[in-house]
């Protein structure tokens, strides 16, 4: 099974944690994780054209998951344990301490990513791992959409 998938056998402290899963647990963002496979899967569906794993401004060292770079979208897909979603977030049991700081440190990159992201122009469209990827695939198409007719607007009357 990939890890970030929210069934509580990805959650750290079930049992006692070896060196490898240590190193996973780590890895904050995955690749290619179920969620981010599935919503994929529903924006080729929509044909809309997209990029992954680029980063959004390459001097700044964050990757989007699937990326629009005309319209200026990236998406995040946050995994519920390593993002802390509100409906599915649960303590670890074991080394609690550790895991609360270090999930409110990637809680805290994530909002200043965002905000960097932001005041650049680019929109970022978080999808918790837990969304139907029909419903989060529709939002980011109605975003694309909207923000491509804008820019081929701002193009056809430069100001
Ligand atoms: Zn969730």
């Amino acid at each position: 099974m990939k890890p970030n998938s929210y069934d509580k056998s990805d959650r750290p402290g079930a049992d006692s944690i070896d060196p490898k899963v240590s190193a996973r647990m780590t890895r904050i963002r995955g690749r290619d994780t179920r969620p981010e496979v599935a919503l994929r899967k529903e924006l080729r569906a929509l044909r809309l054209g997209y990029r992954l794993h680029k980063r959004p401004i390459p001097s700044y060292r964050r990757t989007g998951d699937v990326l629009f770079p005309g319209a200026k979208v990236v998406v995040m897909v946050d995994g519920c344990f390593w993002h802390r979603c509100p409906e599915h977030y649960r303590p670890a049991t074991q080394r609690a301490a550790f895991w609360d700081q270090k999930i409110n440190e990637n809680v805290e990159r994530d909002r200043q990513t965002d905000r960097f992201l932001s005041e650049r122009g680019w929109l970022v469209i978080r999808v918790w791992e837990h969304e139907v990827p029909s419903v989060a695939a529709q939002r980011i198409a109605e975003m694309v959409q909207m923000r491509r007719r804008r820019s081929r607007a701002s193009e056809g009357h430069p100001a």
